[in-house]
């Protein structure tokens, strides 16, 4: 009985995106997404997102966990969901050092109260890495496209036959303040190399998506290619 409840109310979070693709909202209003593509887990929210998103994933054949970047909001629960279920823990080469050690804002332009924060609170302990993944692999049907600039290892995924695209931080989807939806680069604060950061965007345009999955905010719909609108107007 109770497992039953616990499967009803990890049905209600799950929401399927596209063949085989599924977003985990782990906080209110997308505001932190996790996805299970092709049994694999694309990054893994905070520290204290490990709950939902265990729930979730109870049950599943799962391949392995996949991180876009080596960022406290994005390997929170890695080690434990690596652990948990005994999985190999993937990343790019790039941020390989970061996702090992736990030292995930290492990259981050400047040392402040947000980033103690982050690291005290969001912040998971680094686990071993089994493989690293570079452009051009491939994640089941996903092509890996790096995309350096928010960290200089973070890496994006596209599969080509229905165009859907994990982007992870390039843009986020939402007013990270407000959460209000809407395309918008990701803060500086947080990021090492935004102009090298534009370029990915582009070369993420250039793919022709059309269904895009952000580490924030909703899922876009890519109508009326407002992904590519937004991205020339930066
Ligand atoms: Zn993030």
């Amino acid at each position: 009985m109770k497992g039953n409840i616990l499967i009803t109310f990890a049905k209600k979070i799950m929401n399927l995106i596209a063949k085989e693709v599924y977003q985990i909202p782990l906080l209110f209003r997308n505001s932190i997404n996790c996805y299970l593509v092709e049994g694999y887990v694309i990054d893994s929210g905070i520290k204290s997102s490990f709950n939902k998103i265990k729930k979730n994933l109870y049950g599943k054949d799962l391949k392995g966990h996949v991180i876009t970047h080596a960022h406290p909001d994005h390997q929170g629960s890695s080690h434990l969901l690596c652990k948990t279920f005994d999985i190999p823990f993937i990343c790019s080469e790039r941020d390989k050092e970061n996702a090992e050690s736990g030292e995930v804002t290492s990259e981050y332009p400047s040392k402040n109260l947000v980033e103690r924060f982050q690291m005290k609170f969001w912040a998971g302990t680094g686990y071993t890495v089994s493989k690293t993944l570079r452009e051009n692999d491939y994640l089941g049907s996903f092509r890996v496209i790096e995309t350096p600039g928010h960290s200089m290892g973070h890496i994006s995924f596209f599969r080509e036959e229905d165009g859907v695209l994990i982007a992870g931080d390039v843009a986020t989807n939402m007013n990270l303040l407000t959460t209000i939806p809407g395309l918008h680069l990701p803060p500086k604060m947080f990021t090492t190399n935004q102009d090298l950061n534009v370029k990915s965007l582009q070369k993420l345009s250039a793919l022709n998506p059309q269904i895009i999955c952000f580490g924030h905010g909703p899922i876009l719909y890519n109508k009326d290619n407002i992904f590519q609108k937004f991205v020339e107007k930066i």
